[in-house]
């Protein structure tokens, strides 16, 4: 006997969770089947306890500063207080997601589920569950080069629970995991190094918030290793010894791979069902996230689309609206917020000064740099900036980088105005908020400069 639902969702994250909740209150028979915890990567190896960490780390800075404002601190640090109070938040919010779904009537499954074809799932503890449409929401995985000794390297799944602090890390990779554990780790007192294949952290961002984090990160004691990658590890001791392509080795208490994370597609028989998958192994999907196979739907990071958690809540959210509330809904993938979690930190919405200028005619780039406030009693020389790209034909804001204390909450409230299609002169007539760092972005005077088919000028 199999049990029957208009739904089984694969997958307790946050995309699954919100597909699966808002189906039931559209009045679906809903399922929902989790091999690990409710809350998914974001909740329990992801966002949350980064962010948690992140708040750690900068407590080291604001010590820096306290005694120009009168403080005399003695301060110590116990890693394990922090491992504790941190699971017992993760177990807090893990226990709150799974009774969302139970209030919104969805059965919950501690299980692993397999496709068998294109309206069943066979769970690992041998039920069967019948399903008129299937949600794949299972996200993705930490990915390791294959290189030798690579057992040896921790990735953030484990870099979340160490016994200890180490005294000295190699972390590999340039992108969001690699510079917020970098300065994570930094900021906690862990002698950094990070090692990246290409020239300049943070590919693809713009190259104003590539230069400035890459400096800020230096003058927090972090090293950067450019142009090579890890090709070898061995024990070495307590340690772990890194062989380098290009030849040098060196030894670490620590290594990270921050390396990517890739779909978590394998063995779930979804190829066999007839699901199409890419390259990298993620699930095609077409604009409302169905697949190939026209009874599955995948949505999230298992999907080769923007892996962050709000836009995987956005595509769950769409897909209920579609399949159970007769309102086809695609999520606008165009203008997505975000922020980089380092210290400092960065916000970022719209496009890099470097896209701006291929794609339009004749941009105006609006910079400015200042000390933080709060850094004005100390002698630390930190700059934040704040740079505003527009077209210069109709004064429409298309981009926004901001570097800097607070740059995260900032920028979600920019992507406000710049989803309404904005200009600079809408942002003008705000009245400024005094005396904060935000209020540059509605003082910003003339542009610093003009850059007309790719050549920049003064204005
Ligand atoms: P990213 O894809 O951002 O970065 C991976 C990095 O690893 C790149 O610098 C890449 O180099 C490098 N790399 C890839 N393969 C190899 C290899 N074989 N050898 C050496 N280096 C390699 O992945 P992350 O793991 O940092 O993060 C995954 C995703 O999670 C992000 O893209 C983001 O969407 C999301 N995320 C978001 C956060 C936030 O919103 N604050 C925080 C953390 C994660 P190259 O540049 O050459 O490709």
């Amino acid at each position: 006997m199999s049990d029957e639902f208009d739904l089984v969702v694969i997958g307790g994250g946050s995309g699954g969770v919100r597909a699966a909740r808002m189906s039931a209150q559209f009045g679906a028979k809903v399922a929902i089947v989790e091999e690990y915890r409710y809350g998914g990567t974001c909740v329990i190896r992801g966002c949350v306890p980064k962010k948690l960490f992140v708040y750690a780390s900068r407590f080291n800075g604001l010590f820096d500063i306290a005694p120009t404002f009168g403080w005399q601190v003695d301060a110590k640090f116990d890693w394990p207080t922090l491992l504790a109070n941190k699971n017992k938040e993760i177990a807090r919010l893990e226990s709150i997601y799974e009774k969302l779904l139970d209030t919104a009537g969805v059965t919950v499954f501690h299980d692993r589920a397999v496709l068998k074809g294109a309206d069943t799932v066979a769970l690992q503890s041998g039920k069967t569950l019948k399903a008129k449409h299937i949600l794949v929401a299972t996200g993705g995985a930490p990915f390791k080069p294959q290189i030798e000794g690579a057992e040896l390297g921790i990735t953030s799944n484990e870099a979340f629970h160490l016994e200890t602090l180490p005294r000295t890390i190699l972390i590999e990779g340039g992108g969001y995991i690699a510079v917020e554990f970098a300065t994570i780790f930094a900021g906690l007192g862990v002698d950094t190094t990070l090692v990246y294949r290409r020239d300049k952290i943070l590919r693809g961002f713009d190259h104003d918030l590539r230069d400035g984090l890459e400096d800020e990160m230096r003058s927090r004691g972090i090293r950067f290793r450019y142009g090579y990658h890890i090709a070898g590890l061995c024990k070495d001791g307590e340690g772990v010894c890194v062989s380098f392509s290009h030849g040098e080795e060196a030894t670490f208490d620590k290594v990270m791979f921050a390396t990517g994370r890739h779909p978590n597609t394998d063995g779930m028989g979804l190829e066999e069902a007839g699901v199409e998958l890419d390259q990298s192994g993620a699930i095609v999907v077409d604009e409302y996230s169905r697949s190939s196979v026209p009874s599955i739907y995948a949505v999230g990071d298992v999907t080769a689309r923007a892996a962050l958690t709000p836009v995987a809540i956005r595509e769950g959210a769409a897909f209920a609206q579609t399949v159970f509330n007769h309102a086809p809904t695609v999520v606008p993938y165009d203008l997505i917020p975000t922020a980089v979690f380092s210290e400092p930190e960065i916000g970022t919405v719209g496009l890099p000064e470097h896209v701006a200028a291929e794609r339009y005619h004749s941009i105006d780039v609006y910079v400015t740099r200042f000390r933080p406030m709060q850094n004005t009693l100390s002698d630390r020389t930190e700059k934040m900036m704040l740079k505003l790209i527009t077209e210069t034909a109709s004064g429409k804001v298309i981009g926004c980088h901001i570097f800097g204390p607070g740059a995260g909450e900032m920028i979600q409230l920019v992507a406000i105005p710049m989803g309404m299609g904005a200009t600079k002169a809408d942002f003008d007539r705000a009245i400024a908020v005094h005396p904060t760092a935000a209020e540059e972005l509605v003082t910003l005077k003339a542009p610093s400069y003009r850059i007309i088919d790719g050549e920049k000028t003064g204005v």
